[in-house]
């Protein structure tokens, strides 16, 4: 189910804080429609990784592609958000007061494209479209029920459900499962694993029983490197991953 080539590009990435190299020459190539899992201990550079991506930090050196065509490096933020790049934070930041249908509904018309959102919203697309993303998120019973009392992990799918209003190209996903219970980190995978194909997604988290369960691909990053990417398995029995973890 993975389409072909990369939709996103970083060469030989840089970042520096007051001296201190964040992202130090990374290298990292995303295929179109795969779910990659990013892992690595504290410190390694996954959260600047995140902020390079989605134009929040300037890398000092490097180059950034999304597709073949979009150099991000030209790009500020919104820019680079309105070409299908969304990212979800650790934290849900859901509006509790209203319903979980509203929620989406409004994630749709936050986007800029505010005359094709009211046509959509008249011909009954926007409603299609909100009812395909409450199935994949599995809330479709507790539509008209206000977000404030979705449990932690209900509110981590709506959000996600918000994220896919926009019809994302890519999806950058910080830690998913920190809080949840078991049920809801299975329910999690499936939704990540359904995703991936229709967009691709990349995951940072901590849980490696989690990323196990869901991750084809998996990069360490290491000193704003990479150490090693390959399967869990290959991973897993990389004797310079199990130094970093264990030496950590
Ligand atoms: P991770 O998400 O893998 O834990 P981060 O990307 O948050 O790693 O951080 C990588 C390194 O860069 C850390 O040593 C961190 O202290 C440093 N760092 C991150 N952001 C800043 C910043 N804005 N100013 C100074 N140092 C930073």
């Amino acid at each position: 189910d993975v389409r072909h080539g990369p939709i996103l590009y970083l060469e030989d990435v840089s970042v520096s804080f007051d001296g201190f190299k964040a992202i130090n020459k990374l290298n990292l190539t995303i295929d179109d429609g795969e779910l990659r899992c990013i892992i690595g201990p504290n410190g390694a550079g996954k959260t600047t990784m995140m902020d390079i991506i989605t134009g929040k930090t300037r890398p000092n050196e490097g180059s950034v592609w999304f597709g073949s065509r979009h150099n991000l490096l030209h790009m500020n933020e919104p820019e680079i958000a309105s070409l299908g790049i969304g990212r979800k934070f650790q934290k849900p930041t859901v509006f509790e007061a209203l319903s979980v249908f509203e929620n989406l509904e409004l994630a749709m018309a936050a986007d800029k494209r505010i005359l094709a959102t009211l046509t959509a919203r008249m011909t009954g697309e926007i409603q299609d479209h909100i009812d395909e993303v409450l199935v994949l998120i599995g809330l479709t019973a507790l539509r008209h029920r206000p977000a404030g009392i979705l449990s932690h992990g209900q509110k981590q799918w709506l959000e996600i459900g918000m994220l896919l209003m926009q019809r994302p190209r890519l999806l950058l996903v910080d830690e998913p499962v920190a809080g949840m219970t078991e049920q809801e980190m299975e329910r999690t995978a499936e939704l990540l694993t359904s995703l991936a194909g229709q967009q691709s997604v990349v995951v940072v988290e901590h849980d490696m029983g989690f990323v196990r369960s869901i991750a084809r691909k998996v990069t360490v990053l290491h000193q704003g490197s990479v150490l090693a990417e390959g399967s869990m398995d290959q991973v897993s029995n990389d004797p310079k991953v199990i130094e970093v973890y264990l030496g950590a």
